[in-house]
């Protein structure tokens, strides 16, 4: 289609898109309002090098596609000024952008071209590892005492597991010969009534246990020892033994079992949580730069493994034999040193990548795309300005917050340089791109309006330094708000998202979209969607569906966001239905993240909404990254489960990765494992940094092999159990259904309890959080990106009281079973997991505690903010809230429950369903009832 007549210049096609250029500036006195640029009827416009004089324009019309008609619809502009740039006239042939004298503008995309040309492949030399045999692996040192062990087993309890004593005899323990596995259970049906919670194995009790192991001592990272839980807090750190920190790899199983018999025997997966990009608590070393300059990191010539603690240097340093696939590989010149008279190398432990468990090399021009080295990402800041969003505040908020997000970027520590490029981009039933070049006096707006076969109308100028530029984004972020006095209806939304992968894709940037977005996409563009939360569906077969996309258009732009290494953080400010499983897929193809504010409240989600967003952007973050897996010959990775998309079976293809994502992988036998030699993983995470560097992020993990199949279960982890657990059941319930998901739930805990009833504890907890269908689609998407620590608290919320406990704030750890049951009247509760977080004020608390925390006389003035004050009670409390924010690396905003109040029945019901422990009402059950019909179902099974 060609709009309005207007042949294209040199031959090509026009993109068929309406297309409008307009200056921005500051409204000057004594000037009226809008004032359009270009006349109805004009073609794409670009200079034509005359004075600008303004047209008489059109104001949008709200609900009408602006493609349908052969006028240009024409943004109004309350409050600008066409200035320093001449504009289009009437009558004037159309330019095609790229022609225009002003600013080199170059169209990104153009109509008959496809919008996106296949990427070359990322990386040149990571190959697979080919299948090698045994070939006998250097003596290694004996497996060390494992701390830690299972309180069955003797030792002292681990969370998740029943600590001995009491009802543990019944529930816990290992099968015994002849026992039936409901027998392990004994709870039989007509105890029912008399079943006291107190007599069920405490979560509280087994976490306090296990930080007691390590309140005076570190955890030393040795081969096979199974690391404190994530609730622990180790007081004197991780010693890095040559395998890696339980912060960046747990493992379900810390020695693996020999064979792949005894492995279908425990019935435990040996699965692997990774958490590549993790963050250095406070006090603790980053992860080191190994350097070997221009020739790259040493690598077997095999596996193609990298270098690492557990090589084997012989021939005096001349060789070194692999400890994945066991091939001697030569030294080169650059990287000799000799060995000591142990075989070790002298320069060992000045080296590392020969005596830690994780570090990093820059990578050469070798692992970088077309053999170029990157720039650093961009960030693109994409704002909905469609009615809704301009009603409830949301843009004026994202206004106001953007100049504090962009002073939160990262920047150079010695020049105090910003990296990061950025571009604004804002949308409803058109979008609009800004110009923002320091060259302008104002900002220039474009606008794009055929949603069909999007393109981006800028290439200089658009991504720009956020310091250089800084007095154009002011302007435009102060004029944005003030853009469309009439807003549209609603907006598109995954046009948006395209045009910002074509605009990293032809600067050839890795980047991120920021995407502030308030309503169901229901524009007549690509991924327009229809509400269809039918509750009909909800128990039956077709209940996946909810879990999925509603068209298949969102998994094929994901895919192509991946290929440009674009992902997509997208913040929803819904005030009624959005499908979420449709709109955040594109963000679990990249390694995004969903925020979700429903019934957004500009007062009560401000705060909430910046810190996430700081968060979004601080977070130490892998762009445009490829993590790959090798393991010891006889191993293999089959499974891999989280955010993120597969070209491959085994490259795991990350748009980006961030701090708080996780992935989890599941282990198989390929071949029988050498018990006195264990087992070894190498992750390898290649990747761009938010400088612009092309790094690898090594991490290895040291496993022990066992032949009996007993110590299996002393060495499990539930933590990362239970991780991989939730992101296969969240996979599963958008294969198949929640019920098959629920009714494979019991099978596989049958099985278990065959052996272990103890895994009991958690298997209740890994449900969706919400099976109502009502959050389902944000549940599971949280799900499967949470690393462990995320996964541990979603799971078993924590609950903290605050008058007259022993409660050290900075260091909080849960002291209370998450049962609402439990809670006293007289008593104040904080309670969070991770995403949510309350304040629970009991009926009785008497006025001076509220003064000494709040500072105020009752319940009902207690504000939303927390004031600082100088009170013991109230510094208890400002402390927790600071230590929880540093802990989920985000603030959460405190939802307060006045018990008595009217409203409070509101707020607790949306608490109790956090309560893990506690019946949520018709259709659930509590702990003890789960407990019961488990127990019913496995006997259904039984017989
Ligand atoms: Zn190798």
């Amino acid at each position: 289609m060609q709009p309005n007549g207007f042949g294209p210049p040199g031959g090509f096609q026009p993109p068929s898109s309406q297309f409008q250029q307009m200056n921005m500036g500051p409204p000057r006195p004594g000037q009226p309002g809008p004032t359009p640029i270009s006349a109805p009827g004009m073609a794409p416009v670009m200079s034509t090098g005359m004075p600008g004089q303004p047209m008489p324009g059109m104001p949008p019309k709200p609900g009408m596609p602006p493609q349908m008609s052969g006028q240009q619809q024409m943004p109004q502009m309350g409050g600008m000024l066409p200035m320093s740039q001449p504009m289009s006239q009437p009558g004037m042939p159309p330019r095609m952008p790229g022609q225009s004298p002003m600013g080199g503008m170059s169209p990104m995309s153009q109509p008959g071209m496809s919008p996106r040309p296949a990427m070359p492949g990322k990386m040149t030399s990571m190959p697979g590892m080919p299948p090698s045999p045994n070939m006998g692996m250097p003596p290694q040192p004996g497996m060390p005492q494992q701390p830690g062990l299972s309180p069955q087993m003797g030792g002292p309890p681990r969370p998740g597991m029943p600590p001995m004593g009491g009802p543990p005899q019944q529930m816990g323990g290992p099968p015994r010969p002849g026992m039936g596995p409901g027998a392990g259970m004994g709870y039989p049906q007509q105890q029912r009534q008399k079943l006291d919670p107190d007599s069920i194995p405490s979560p509280i009790e087994v976490m306090q246990n296990d930080q007691s192991l390590f309140d005076d001592q570190p955890f030393t990272t040795d081969k096979g020892a199974v690391p404190p839980a994530c609730t622990t807090k180790i007081k004197r750190g991780i010693q890095d033994a040559g395998s890696c920190s339980p912060k960046f790899i747990r493992s379900s199983l810390y020695s693996l079992p020999a064979t792949s018999e005894m492995a279908k025997q425990t019935q435990i997966p040996m699965t692997l949580s990774i958490n590549a990009m993790a963050e250095p608590e406070l006090g603790e070393p980053p992860v080191l730069l190994a350097d070997f300059g221009d020739f790259g990191p040493l690598r077997c010539k095999r596996c193609k493994a990298y270098v690492c603690p557990q090589w084997r240097f012989i021939e005096g340093g001349r060789s070194f034999q692999c400890h994945l696939c066991h091939a001697v590989t030569e030294v080169p010149q650059h990287y000799f040193q000799m060995t000591d008279h142990m075989g070790y190398r002298m320069d060992r432990q000045q080296r590392p990548e020969l005596c830690r468990g994780s570090y990093e090399f820059l990578a050469t021009k070798d692992y970088c795309t077309n053999n170029k080295l990157p720039d650093p990402p961009g960030f693109i800041f994409a704002i909905d300005v469609s009615y809704n969003a301009m009603r409830t505040g949301l843009v004026h908020m994202i206004c106001e917050a953007i100049p504090k997000i962009l002073d939160s970027l990262p920047r150079n520590p010695e020049t105090g340089e910003c990296p990061i490029k950025v571009g604004f981009v804002t949308y409803s039933q058109t979008i609009s791109f800004f110009n923002l070049s320091e060259d302008l006096s104002q900002p220039q707006m474009m606008v794009v309006g055929d949603l069909e076969e999007i393109f981006t109308p800028l290439q200089r100028g658009f991504l720009v330094d956020p310091d250089k530029c800084k007095e154009n984004i002011e302007i435009l972020l102060g004029q944005i708000p003030q853009l469309n006095p009439q807003p549209a209806p609603d907006a598109c939304y995954l046009p948006v998202v395209q045009a910002a992968d074509l605009a990293f894709e032809s600067c050839q940037r890795a980047g991120k979209l920021f995407m502030f977005h308030s309503s169901l996409p229901t524009v007549a563009a690509p991924g327009k969607l229809q509400n269809r939360d039918d509750r009909k569906l909800v128990g039956t077969d077709k209940e996946k569906f909810l879990f999925q996309a509603a068209d298949k258009i969102y998994e094929k732009v994901g895919k192509d966001l991946v290929a440009a290494s674009t992902s997509v953080e997208l913040f929803l400010f819904p005030s009624q239905y959005v499908d979420v499983a449709s709109m955040a897929h594109v963000c679990h193809l990249t390694g995004g993240t969903l925020y979700r504010y429903p019934f957004f409240d500009i007062n009560k989600d401000r705060e909430q909404f910046l810190s996430d967003a700081i968060r979004a952007v601080t977070r130490q973050t892998a762009f445009d990254a490829i993590l790959k897996v090798r393991t010891t010959a006889g191993l293999r990775a089959v499974d891999f489960v989280g955010s993120f998309y597969m070209t491959n079976t085994q490259d795991v293809e990350l748009a980006a990765l961030d701090a708080d994502k996780g992935i989890a992988i599941e282990l198989k036998h390929d071949d029988k494992l050498d018990e006195s030699a264990g087992a070894a993983v190498q992750v390898a995470l290649l990747y761009t940094s938010v400088f612009g560097e092309r790094r690898l992020r090594i991490h290895n993990l040291q496993l022990g092999v066992i032949g009996q199949l007993a110590d299996v279960y002393k060495v499990a982890e539930t933590d990362a159990l239970m991780n991989f657990f939730s992101k296969l059941a969240v996979r599963s319930c958008r294969d198949t259904s929640p019920q098959k998901t629920q009714r494979r739930a019991y099978s596989k805990i049958f099985k278990y309890t065959r052996y272990l009833s103890k895994t009991l504890r958690r298997s209740k907890l890994y449900w969706p959080a919400d099976p109502s269908g009502k959050t389902q689609g944000y549940a599971s998407i949280y799900e499967l990106l949470m690393n462990v620590k995320s996964s541990c608290a979603y799971f078993y919320p924590c609950v903290y009281p605050i008058l007259n406990t022993a409660l050290d704030p900075a260091i909080p750890k849960p002291s209370l079973r998450c049962s609402i049951e439990r809670f006293k009247q007289e008593q104040v509760y904080v309670i969070e997991n991770g995403l949510q977080l309350f304040i629970w004020i009991g009926q009785n608390v008497t006025p001076n505690n509220v003064q000494s925390i709040w500072g105020v006389n009752s319940p009902m003035e207690v504000p939303d903010a927390l004031p600082k004050l100088e009170t013991a009670e109230n510094s208890t409390m400002n402390t927790l809230m600071s230590s929880l924010a540093t802990l989920r690396g985000k603030n959460l905003k405190p939802i307060i429950i006045r018990c008595g109040h009217p409203d409070a029945k509101i707020t607790e019901s949306r608490m109790r369903r956090l309560m893990n422990e506690d019946s949520k009402g018709a259709g659930t059950t509590s702990y003890v009832d789960f407990l019961v019909h488990v127990h019913k179902e496995i006997r259904q099974l039984l017989s």
